[in-house]
């Protein structure tokens, strides 16, 4: 069984055998970087572009837009960053992208998909998203939102660096990416799962919707079993898979997460202390036999006993 977990972190995401799970912030304006700097971050693992624009009734110009970025990526120089290109739509609609009528938001033109119609739009971030990387120093990747396809992950990677960015990911938030991850992961340097997403796609549960909250859980063995396929993409592939989603600020799940193969974690400014002081009360071989019980189980309430007998 593993030690009690130290109340402390020493600041460096790793279990106690050494083995790396970095622990990033989630940010989407200044000061959420700032407190993510402060609490210890050792980089930024989601930074919501499309946050900066919620009330911003046009297109921002390349210059606004890579002020605006570099204002928040400045506590971060020399640290790695990835940055999502704006994710309209649904939750988070931004009045010059979002298509008006659909009848169900969610499931329509949002994320990337936005870009197929106007790349130019997104080249235009692209290329503010670069200068921001120069004027801050930090180490910026860039990935995109809602992602179906490997085909769709490869136009983009294609993008990204016809851009001069040198590393593009995307998220895995749709199921069929998460089914197809290790392909995914051939045309893209990382991925990263926003469990929100894939938890509401999943379950086909509206993630704003209080009535549906259970099957969002992130503690629902169906969708730790899709993020098991993506912990062995990583595995496989050599190549980085984050988690960026809630799921990533719940301490115990975290090291289910470890356990499952997955290589960062990126929460809330709140969450990281607590997160990084947790992954270092287990080994790597502890941490894969948290992951075995949960994935054993076939409902939340039993995971979370389960993670709590093998701790024990
Ligand atoms: C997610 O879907 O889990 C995610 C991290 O992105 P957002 O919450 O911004 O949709
Ligand atoms: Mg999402």
């Amino acid at each position: 069984a593993a030690a009690a977990g130290p109340a402390e972190w020493n600041g460096v995401g790793e279990l106690s055998d050494g083995h790396r799970v970095k622990v990033y912030g989630n940010v989407g304006s200044p000061a959420d970087a700032q407190a993510a700097a402060d609490a210890g971050a050792e980089g930024v693992g989601l930074f919501r572009t499309e946050f900066c624009y919620l009330d911003a009734p046009a297109e921002p110009s390349v210059e606004e837009q890579r002020k605006a970025y570099a204002a928040v990526l400045s506590p971060f120089r020399g640290k790695p960053v990835i940055v999502r290109t704006l994710d309209a739509g649904a939750d988070k609609p931004l009045a010059f992208l979002s298509p008006e009528d659909e009848p169900n938001p969610a499931l329509g033109v949002r994320g990337l998909r936005i870009a197929f119609d106007r790349p130019e739009v997104l080249d235009r971030q692209l290329r503010a998203i670069a200068g921001a990387a120069e004027d801050s120093g930090a180490e910026v990747s860039v990935m995109a939102p809602m992602v179906g396809t490997v085909e769709e992950a490869a136009w983009f990677a294609e993008r990204v660096r016809a851009a001069g960015i040198a590393r593009a990911g995307v998220m895995i938030e749709i199921p069929a990416a998460a089914v197809l991850a290790r392909e995914i992961l051939g045309v893209v340097d990382f991925v990263s799962v926003g469990t929100n997403d894939l938890a509401q796609y999943t379950f086909a549960a509206d993630r704003q919707l209080g009535a549906v909250a259970k099957l969002n859980d992130p503690w629902q063995p169906g969708l730790l079993r899709l993020l098991k396929l993506i912990g062995d993409a990583a595995e496989a592939t050599g190549k980085p898979a984050g988690v960026c989603g809630e799921a990533a600020a719940d301490p115990r799940l975290a090291l289910v997460l470890a356990g499952l193969g997955l290589t960062s974690l990126s929460m809330n400014a709140p969450a990281i202390r607590a997160v990084g002081a947790s992954l270092s009360t287990v080994s790597r071989k502890q941490a894969r036999e948290i992951a075995e019980a949960a994935l054993a189980t076939v409902d939340p309430v039993s995971a979370r006993k389960a993670v709590a007998d093998a701790l024990s």
